[in-house]
């Protein structure tokens, strides 16, 4: 039987520069599939459907949760957003490791529904790079950003949830520690019941009296 992917979440405060980080994760290294969510938010200026995200009205989101064609939603500021199952099962089953870039509330039911999900927070080095990242994207207004900020706070709550938090000060650093946990989350015994089971049972047999 071929291993399952490890199923990963990626969370962080709007602007901590969790998007760029999966975007170079994809480029660097060829075992990750990215999980394109649903949306019920208006695209922002270049954003396409189906790229970024398949963007859809609140009515097609509540029949695919009625369809329970999601692993997860949330709200997040006055909007739907939420993981499409069929592509995230399919990709675990063909071994690759599997990203989802989602909010708190998303990651905890992926964790709950999977325990053997790997969670990574991630924060910018301090509060005040966190605004000035938000304010020099340029995309969203300044309601948007007061809006944003509080939840960030309210995100800093629940932090200690997740299995590791990654500090974002270098991109590249960050990309390859990331990298560098799913690898190790490879190594843990959850995922290893198979080699266990086996090097026990010929344990077994040695205690028994086998040569
Ligand atoms: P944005 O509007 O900036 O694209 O995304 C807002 C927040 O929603 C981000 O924290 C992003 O990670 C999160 N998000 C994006 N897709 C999903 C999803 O499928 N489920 C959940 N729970 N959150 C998501």
């Amino acid at each position: 039987m071929s291993k399952k992917g490890i199923l990963m979440v990626i969370s962080g405060f709007s602007g901590s520069g969790k998007g760029t980080i999966v975007r170079n994760m994809m480029e660097k290294y060829d075992n990750y599939a990215l999980s394109i969510s649903m949306t019920t938010r208006e695209p922002r200026q270049g954003e396409r459907d189906g790229i970024e995200y398949f963007f859809v009205t609140k009515e097609k989101f509540e029949q695919t949760i009625e369809e329970d064609g999601l692993i997860e939603y949330a709200n997040y500021c006055g909007n739907y957003y939420g993981t499409p199952r069929a592509y995230v099962e399919e990709q675990l089953n063909a071994g690759r490791d599997v990203i989802l870039e989602i909010e708190i509330q998303g990651a905890l039911k992926v964790k709950k529904r999977f325990p053997e999900s790997l969670l990574v927070f991630v924060t910018p080095p301090n509060a005040k790079e966190l605004k000035k990242r938000l304010i020099g994207r340029g995309t969203e207004t300044p309601e948007v950003i007061e809006q944003r900020l509080s939840r960030a706070y309210e995100e800093s709550e629940g932090v200690e949830a997740y299995d590791y938090i990654v500090v974002n000060d270098d991109l590249m650093t960050c990309v390859e520690e990331i990298h560098f946990l799913v690898e190790a989350a490879r190594r843990a015994p959850l995922r290893r019941e198979a080699l266990i089971q086996q090097i026990r049972k010929e344990l077994k047999e040695f205690a028994k009296g086998a040569e």
